[in-house]
C-alpha cells in the first residue's frame, strides 16, 4: 500500500484546481481521469465577471477574478504555456433600452471597474451592429483545452496521474483511512462535473447538468481582436479563426455534438456577422449545473474523508480556484465553507 494524503477523482478544471492547492501545501496526492466528460476541455475559457444579459455583476465574479488571475498567471509559469489571453468585450446593443441599461449599470457595485462609461457607434467591418457597442475591459480567456493537455502532461511525468475510471465499488472506508487499489489516502475529492451521477456517495445532490455547443470558424474577412457578445459569443483565435458559441441543452446529457445545435449556433451566428465564414470545428460537452445556480461544495455527512468539488456550472474559469481554495481549507484547517456553496444546503 502506497500512502498519500489524498485521491482526486476527475481532472477538469475543479480537479486542477485541487491539485494545485495540494501541490502549494506539500500534500502528497494522484488523480484519476477517464476522459468520460468533456466541459473542460471544450469550454470557451471566458472570464468575464459581467452578466451581459442583464448588466448584473456575476456571482462574487470580482473577487473570484483577484485570486483566478495570478492562479492562471503562476501556472503559466509553472508549465511555461501560454494559455491566458485577455481581449476586451464588446457587446452589440439591440435595442435602445439596451443602451440606457448600460448606463444606468455603471453604478452597480464592480460594474464600473469593467464597463466603458460611453458608448461606441463607429460600425465594425464585417459585424451587424447598427445601434453601437458597449466595451468591457479585464476580460479574456484561459484556453482550457491547452491548460489541461499541458497540466496533464506535468502529473504523467510526476507519476501523479492516472488515466482511468475511478471504480467507486473498489473503494473501501474506515476511520483511519481510505483504500483504492494500492493506495492509502487520508482524504478523497470527487471532482467528476457531470460524471457525478455515477458516484454513489454524491448523487443525491442536485447537479442538473446543461448541454453546451460550440463551434469554431474561420472567417478570412473578418478582423477583430476583441470578443463580440450578443446572443453568441465571437471569440478571436487568431489568424481570422474564431469561437462561436454556445447553446444551452437541458434534456440531452450526451456530450455529442447535433446537427441541431450547429443550425442553432449558426443562425445566430448569422444575426452577428455578414461575412462568409466555414466551419472547422463542432464540440459538445455538458456543464455541471446546479439548480440554484452555486457549487456543490463540501464534505460527505457520513464520511468525513470524503469531498465533493462540483457545480461550477457556467463560469468554471473564474470559480474553480476560489471554491478548491476554500475546500482545501475546510478539510485541513476545519474553516467554515461559504454557507452558499456548502452542499449542506440540500441535506
Ligand atoms: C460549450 C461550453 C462552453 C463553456 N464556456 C465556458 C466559458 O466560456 N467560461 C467558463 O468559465 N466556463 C465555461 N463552460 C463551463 C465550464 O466548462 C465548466 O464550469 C467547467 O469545465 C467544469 O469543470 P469540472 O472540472 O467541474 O467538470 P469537468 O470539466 O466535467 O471535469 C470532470 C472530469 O472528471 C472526469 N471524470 C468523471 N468521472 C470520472 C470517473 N469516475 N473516473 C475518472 N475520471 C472521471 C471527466 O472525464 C472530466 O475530465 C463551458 C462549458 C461548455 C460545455
Amino acid at each position: 500500500m502506497k500512502q498519500i494524503d489524498y485521491i482526486i477523482v476527475g481532472l477538469g478544471l475543479a480537479g486542477l484546481a485541487f491539485a494545485e492547492q495540494l501541490q502549494a501545501h506539500n500534500k502528497s496526492f494522484v488523480v484519476f481521469e477517464d476522459d468520460s466528460q468533456t466541459s473542460s476541455l471544450v469550454a470557451g475559457g471566458v472570464y468575464n465577471p459581467v452578466i451581459l444579459k442583464r448588466f448584473t455583476p456575476a456571482w462574487n465574479g470580482h473577487q473570484q477574478l483577484q485570486l483566478a488571475m495570478p492562479f492562471y498567471a503562476a501556472l503559466e509559469d509553472k508549465l511555461a504555456v501560454t494559455f491566458d489571453t485577455k481581449f476586451s468585450t464588446r457587446k452589440i446593443f439591440t435595442s435602445v433600452k439596451d443602451q440606457n441599461n448600460w448606463f444606468a449599470a455603471l453604478d452597480k457595485p464592480f460594474l464600473g471597474n469593467y464597463m466603458l462609461p460611453n458608448i461606441s457607434t463607429s460600425s465594425i467591418d464585417g459585424v451587424i451592429g447598427e445601434l453601437g457597442f458597449g466595451e468591457l475591459q479585464g476580460t479574456g480567456r484561459i484556453d482550457t483545452l491547452s491548460l489541461l493537455d499541458s497540466y496533464k502532461s506535468y502529473l504523467r511525468k510526476e507519476g501523479l496521474l492516472i488515466e482511468n475510471g475511478f471504480d467507486y465499488d473498489a473503494l473501501s472506508i474506515s476511520d483511519v483511512g481510505l483504500h483504492y487499489l494500492s493506495y492509502s489516502a487520508n482524504y478523497i475529492v470527487f471532482s467528476e462535473g457531470y460524471g457525478l451521477k455515477r458516484n454513489p456517495f454524491f448523487n443525491n445532490l442536485p447537479l442538473t447538468g446543461t448541454k453546451g455547443e460550440i463551434i469554431n470558424i474561420h472567417a478570412p474577412d473578418l478582423a477583430i481582436d476583441f470578443l463580440l457578445k450578443s446572443s453568441v459569443f465571437v471569440m478571436p483565435l487568431g489568424n481570422h479563426y474564431y469561437k462561436v458559441g454556445a447553446t444551452f441543452n437541458w434534456t440531452d446529457k450526451t456530450s455529442t455534438p447535433t446537427v441541431e445545435g450547429l443550425e442553432e449556433l449558426t443562425s445566430k451566428l448569422d444575426k452577428v456577422i455578414a461575412v462568409p465564414y466555414t466551419i472547422v470545428n463542432h464540440y459538445g460537452g455538458i456543464r455541471p449545473t446546479v439548480k440554484d445556480r452555486r457549487p456543490l461544495v463540501g464534505l460527505h455527512p457520513k464520511y468525513p474523508n470524503m469531498a465533493v468539488l462540483n457545480g461550477l456550472g457556467t463560469r468554471g474559469v473564474m470559480i474553480a480556484p476560489t471554491v478548491a481554495q476554500q475546500l482545501f481549507q475546510h478539510i485541513e484547517n476545519k474553516v467554515a465553507l461559504d454557507p452558499e456553496i456548502d452542499i449542506a444546503r440540500f441535506l
